[in-house]
């Protein structure tokens, strides 16, 4: 595998971006290594697992062959393990935003929210459903106070310090961050719109014993209106099933969960149906020459949405990427069983972290 390098201050060349770390990316990663293209993984979310780690981590799957059974977290470890020995750098926290193609080599431009730039002669979509992003409040004087006094992920929990917060939510992210900032803020209310939680049980009796020994409180009832004269957050009126109340408030912090969003790519000119990146079943090749799609994110007739899917479908996808990469070179298929160079990485004991 060629290392990708960086062009000075410029973007960082490669031969495939790959957008998403899920469970297709990752084998991604691994093919591109097998077939000796370099390669960037790029993530919205903060962790690496995609659909198996956000949703359904330590549920039981039974249809990714020759392993009988393993969770989802498990699979995502193991093909961590087995995309290790390539290396392949990843950057989490940050959205790719935009697609451009350089009219004299027909690379492409691909950055990202958080500033990154790759220079690379193809693309690999696997990005699901789309990014993963926070539920957001549905009021619509929240988006301008986003940043300052509606927040959807706690960074510091000093920046509550003396502050009357709102904890919106019912999950183990609201409860968690319920109990902990009330040692610093002025006084935390979770405002949450059943009776019931959705966390850990020994969570929710924390919750409840901290609410009964007056350390914070809890209110049922839906968010319905912020008060913010001048921009600035005073309260937050709360509509309960028998009338209404008005918390006083400098921050509401939502923690309603994360939903998935195709986003910017749904921008790039690229066929598209029902939400979903149209491909070619030869090389799931979308559209346009070069970017490809494989897992959730593509369609075409009878399109299964498994893990099972999307690893056929990268690993064809990845062999036309060569030819973009590479278009001078005939790459000659060898079985991993034969490829001496292969085996030299993968037992030779030259691990990386990834
Ligand atoms: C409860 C449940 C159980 C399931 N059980 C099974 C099962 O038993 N067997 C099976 O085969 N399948 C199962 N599935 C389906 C399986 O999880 C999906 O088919 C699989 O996760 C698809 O993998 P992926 O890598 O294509 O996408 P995902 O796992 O969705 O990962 C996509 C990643 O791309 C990132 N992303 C998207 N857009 C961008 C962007 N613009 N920039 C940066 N990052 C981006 C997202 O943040 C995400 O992390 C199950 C699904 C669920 C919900």
């Amino acid at each position: 595998m060629n290392d990708a390098s960086l062009n000075g201050d410029g973007p960082i060349r490669t031969d495939v971006v790959i957008v998403g770390a899920g469970p297709v990316g990752l084998f991604a990663a691994f093919e591109a290594g097998v077939i000796g293209l370099s390669c960037h993984i790029v993530d919205a979310l903060e962790q690496i697992g995609g659909q198996c780690i956000e949703l359904y981590p330590d549920k039981p799957i039974f249809d990714i062959p020759a392993i009988p059974v393993c969770t989802a977290r498990e699979l995502i470890e193991r093909l961590m393990e087995q995309c290790r020995p390539f290396a392949p750098p990843v950057h989490l926290g940050q959205r790719v935003v935009t697609l451009a193609q350089r009219a004299s080599d027909k690379r492409w431009l691909v950055t990202t929210d958080n500033g990154l730039a790759f220079d690379t002669a193809a693309v690999l979509l696997s990005a699901g459903n789309g990014a993963f992003v926070p539920q957001r409040i549905a009021l619509e004087e929240a988006p301008a106070l986003e940043g300052r006094h509606v927040h959807y992920a706690v960074r510091q929990r000093s920046a509550f310090a003396g502050q009357r917060v709102v904890v919106a939510g019912g999950g183990d992210s609201a409860l968690d961050w319920a109990l902990a900032l009330r040692d610093v803020a002025q006084r935390v209310t979770l405002v949450h719109r059943r009776e019931t939680f959705r966390a850990a049980e020994s969570t929710v009796r924390e919750v409840k014993r901290a609410a009964a020994d007056g350390e914070l409180d809890i209110i049922i009832g839906t968010l319905a209106a912020l008060n913010a004269p001048d921009g600035v957050l005073r309260s937050v009126r709360v509509k309960q099933i028998d009338g209404a109340t008005t918390i006083e408030a400098h921050h509401v912090i939502a923690l309603y969960g994360l939903v998935a969003e195709l986003g910017p790519i749904a921008h790039w000119g690229l066929e598209t149906l029902a939400g979903r990146v149209a491909v070619d079943t030869s090389h799931y090749e979308s559209s346009r020459p070069g970017i490809f799609a494989a897992g959730d994110i593509a369609v075409y007739p009878n399109k299964q949405k498994l893990i099972l899917s999307g690893f056929h479908e990268a690993s064809l996808a990845l062999r036309k990427a060569y030819t973009y990469a590479y278009p001078e070179k005939k790459r000659v298929h060898v079985h991993s069983s034969y490829d001496q160079n292969l085996s030299e990485r993968i037992l030779g004991g030259e691990a990386a972290s990834p």
